[in-house]
């Protein structure tokens, strides 16, 4: 089951939780610096879209959001 590491909150499908992400997760950190890659951004909310866009796609990036 597709789990939230930073709040431990479960869904039925990955696609719920990527959208738990987005939306409504209050555990993802408020920085501007990713803490998975350590880029930079110019605000909490680009770091935000960048962690999780990369979770779909590279592997580092999802073990730290996501456990399944
Ligand atoms: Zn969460
Ligand atoms: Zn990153």
């Amino acid at each position: 089951m597709p789990t939230c590491k930073l709040c431990g909150r479960s869904f039925d499908t990955l696609t719920e939780l990527y959208v738990h992400l987005s939306s409504e997760c209050n555990k993802i950190p408020r920085s501007r610096r990713c803490p998975v890659c350590g880029s930079k951004y110019r605000s909490i909310r680009f770091m935000k879209h960048h962690l999780i866009n990369e979770a779909f796609i590279e592997s580092k990036h999802m073990s730290y959001l996501i456990s399944i």
